[in-house]
């Protein structure tokens, strides 16, 4: 991140006009909202916050810096609780308003917290009763507002300072805030409530509750003598940055990962993912030459190989979905039967070209199926060989009228419009397994992006891209 700090907030985003329309008129394209998988994950901590009792009314907003560096934040005037990711806004780093519905007066004071914090990509502010009421109380160290009392306050929120008083929507606190959130995760808004940014929405989430239960336990205490954490013991429990996973991976299921699975992983969680996508042989390659993944998808037989060898956990090597082999057409065409051998073969032998690869899985399996149906010969003299790379390039640029390989190989060639799978007697299937590497046992972000990984809802999109469950 090199975006310039800025003080003073642009224009359009100050609270004396918040009822005006959007400078860029909201769209609303249903059926594929940008950073959809981020606005729901972004939405479920926002009915978080309201159903664990941490904002009330139309108070508190939620914010998540996305992959292209856009801000997506709740709206002005709405209830967390029933917020939808329809409803939400996109702001840019310096909190312009870009796209969706007017976003909550305080974008400004999410956009400043995000530049501090290139770390950062969720951000939180509420009104929460004990913290706001620690805000508002005199004596306060301006520094370290509220005391480490619990390991967890020191280890989810660290060090909160006071920052001075500001109406609500007054745009100058954005200096302040920014300067402040340089260094410090959390802040404490005078008579008003807790901010917090964290490398992940989850992460968010605990911290401004674990900061509100914190103000409770210290107004508890008021009057009281009791003993805080030392130094030593504080400095020792000062939040981490969760470190990156490397994921090795086939590139089967890149499509799935790219557009929606990793993103709702590192929105809720903050762990950054290093994909390494390749066709499953590469990647064996790459581990032959002292490559370590700390998560590994790819074909079942490579991965049992990799978990004989000791490169991989076996106790965590499991199926993950397997994939077959189909057929896709150049946009616009009809689409042509292959719902039995016979329909197959007569779409195969009647196209001016087919276009598949020779050296991909289903290159192979494609080329042995021609020589069992007996029409080897006359497909293969007028076919487009593809050497490497997408065959449904080729029905898209007119080299070929019918172009096999793996159906979610097909679906990565948008315009190409793949008609399905091949009939079951003669499919071919290739089965995906994962696994954690055996040295990432005691890595809790590979552990939870294996969760995340074989989840329902990462099913759901492997299936969207073609996949299908695995056999067993
Ligand atoms: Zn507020």
């Amino acid at each position: 991140m090199t975006t310039t700090p800025r003080r003073t907030p642009v224009p359009g985003t100050a609270p004396d006009h918040p009822q005006h329309p959007p400078a860029t008129a909201p769209s609303h394209p249903s059926p594929a909202l940008p950073h959809s998988s981020a606005r729901a994950a972004l939405v479920t901590t926002a009915h978080a916050l309201a159903a664990r009792g941490l904002v009330h009314g139309r108070t508190g907003n939620v914010s998540l810096r996305t992959t292209d560096g856009s801000i997506l934040i709740t709206p002005t005037g709405t209830e967390l609780g029933a917020v939808a990711p329809e409803d939400l806004s996109v702001i840019d780093a310096d909190g312009a308003h870009l796209d969706g519905p007017p976003p909550s007066k305080e974008a400004f004071l999410h956009a400043a917290m995000l530049r501090a914090r290139p770390d950062a990509r969720a951000v939180v502010h509420t009104h929460s009763p004990h913290a706001a009421a620690v805000s508002c109380l005199d004596g306060l160290d301006p520094d370290d507002a509220l005391p480490p009392l619990t390991a967890y306050y020191a280890m989810r929120v660290g060090r909160l300072p006071l920052l001075p008083y500001f109406a609500p929507g007054d745009v100058r606190l954005a200096g302040p805030a920014e300067e402040q959130a340089r260094t410090h995760a959390a802040l404490l808004l005078r008579h008003h409530g807790p901010v917090v940014a964290a490398p992940g929405l989850d992460a968010a989430l605990e911290a401004v509750e674990e900061l509100e239960q914190t103000a409770r336990i210290f107004l508890l205490l008021r009057g009281t003598e009791h003993a805080r954490l030392s130094a030593e013991q504080r400095a020792a429990l000062a939040p981490r940055l969760p470190s990156p996973v490397a994921l090795f991976s086939a590139l089967a299921i890149k499509k799935a990962l790219d557009d929606v699975v990793l993103e709702a992983f590192t929105s809720a969680t903050g762990i950054d993912v290093d994909g390494v996508y390749e066709p499953t042989n590469v990647l064996l390659e790459q581990i032959a030459g002292g490559a370590r993944p700390d998560v590994m998808v790819g074909v079942t037989s490579g991965l049992a190989k990799l978990a004989d060898a000791g490169v991989l956990d076996r106790a965590s090597l499991r199926p993950l979905a397997r994939v077959g082999i189909g057929v896709a057409v150049p946009p616009g065409a009809p689409a042509v039967d292959i719902s039995s051998t016979g329909a197959l073969v007569r779409a195969l032998t009647s196209a001016r070209s087919v276009a598949y690869s020779r050296t991909g899985a289903s290159g192979v399996a494609f080329a042995a199926l021609l020589d069992r149906l007996g029409i080897a010969a006359e497909v293969n003299s007028r076919a487009t060989v593809v050497d490497k790379g997408f065959t449904a390039l080729a029905v898209t640029d007119g080299r070929a009228d019918l172009a096999v390989q793996q159906v979610s190989e097909l679906r990565f060639v948008p315009d190409a419009r793949v008609v399905g799978a091949f009939p079951e007697e003669v499919q071919h299937y290739t089965d995906l397994s994962i696994a954690l590497g055996a040295h990432a046992r005691d890595h809790p972000g590979a552990h939870a992006l294996l969760r995340h990984l074989t989840a329902a809802p990462a099913h759901a999109a492997y299936r969207a891209a073609g996949l299908e469950d695995p056999s067993r």
